[in-house]
């Protein structure tokens, strides 16, 4: 991986550690999961959220109002009367839109109030997030590196020369070369110890790597 901003792909924040300058793999999916995963850890401050809610709603009542005089106006106007109702349907909208500008006005103030709390908040997610997708990095760096291994391709081929090309998962004959692959029955993440271990290797076509493979998070090719 060549090094190049960290922001460039997906806008990960760089971590506590800022003079680290790793490229890091995390397309828009994967940071909202990532995301959504340093949320359960740092979950957002109660009046944090109260606020982040009122600042959005705020802004519904007077819109609504304004939409609804209008439409109010519209109506008298072309039913040629357009006098008196006109005066209290722009009351209506005056009437309602200025008393939520000041709520608004106070959400502001509010906010205001909660910005230290929200930025040591959306600094604690962005540090785990960065971890997270560090994380993320290294595991796909390591996994490149042990697919990749003169180790692994040898015990592969051992594999596939003794086993055949019968898948172990449903029994049918692997016609097609790409679809053959040799799967770690205990996953290299948990049990690395047994990375290279025969006894651990089976070939399994690659509809059924893959089905075990979501469970097991990584697949081997
Ligand atoms: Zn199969």
């Amino acid at each position: 991986m060549s090094a190049e901003s960290p922001n460039s792909h997906a806008g990960v924040a760089e971590g506590e550690g800022g003079g680290s300058r790793r490229a890091l793999l995390v397309t828009g999916r994967v940071k909202r999961r990532l995301e959504r995963e340093s949320l359960r850890h740092h979950p957002k401050p109660t009046l944090v959220g109260i606020v982040d809610f009122l600042a959005k709603a705020v802004w519904v009542t007077p819109v609504v109002a304004l939409l609804l005089a209008t439409s109010l106006a519209f109506d008298r106007f072309n039913e040629g009367a357009w006098s008196g109702e006109i005066a209290w349907a722009f009351a209506l909208g005056v009437g309602v839109a200025l008393p939520s500008l000041g709520v608004a006005l106070v959400v502001r103030l509010l906010r205001a109030g909660t910005r230290s709390a929200r930025s040591s908040w959306q600094g604690n997610v962005n540090t785990m997030l960065y971890a997270l997708a560090m994380r993320r990095q290294e595991t796909i760096e390591e996994r490149n590196a042990f697919y990749s291994s003169s180790e692994w391709r040898q015990m592969r081929q051992e594999v596939i020369a003794e086993d055949g090309a019968n898948c172990n998962g449903c029994g049918r004959q692997i016609a097609e070369a790409i679809d053959v692959t040799v799967d770690h029955r205990r996953p290299r993440s948990r049990y690395p110890e047994l990375a290279l271990e025969r006894s651990n290797l089976q070939v399994l076509c690659r509809a059924c790597n893959s089905r075990k493979g979501a469970r097991d998070e990584f697949a081997s090719p």
